[in-house]
């Protein structure tokens, strides 16, 4: 079956649909595959406290939590709104991402 956590790729952006983060955009820090999960930039921040190091003073912290995929939707560069992703076969057998609302080619930035 084709999940939704092989459409979303780290380095992505998108938008937040659901949750307290709702109509927020990022991009995608890191996915956890496990979890059907991922990390977005500047999306659900919880605080943390950190140990002071050489590097900084410490104290408490925003770091982002893992937020299930199902609640993020890819944005697609040319129509800049959050779209479903489709796919298509090159004839030469690769796979490729496309915006199904305006049929823009979705490139992965790995
Ligand atoms: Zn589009």
């Amino acid at each position: 079956m084709d999940s939704i956590k092989t459409k979303i790729k780290k380095n992505d952006k998108v938008m937040v649909i659901a949750g307290k983060d709702k109509g927020k955009t990022g991009k995608i820090l890191t996915i956890i595959k496990s979890l059907n999960k991922a990390k977005v930039e500047g999306i659900n921040l919880v605080k943390k406290h950190a140990k002071p190091t050489h590097k900084s003073a410490g104290g408490i912290v925003d770091i982002e939590a893992p937020i299930h995929l199902s609640n993020l939707m890819l944005i697609c560069a040319k129509c800049t709104e959050a779209t479903k992703v489709g796919y298509k076969l090159l004839q030469d057998g690769e796979k490729i991402r496309i915006c199904k609302k305006c049929g823009e080619t979705i490139p992965v930035d790995l």
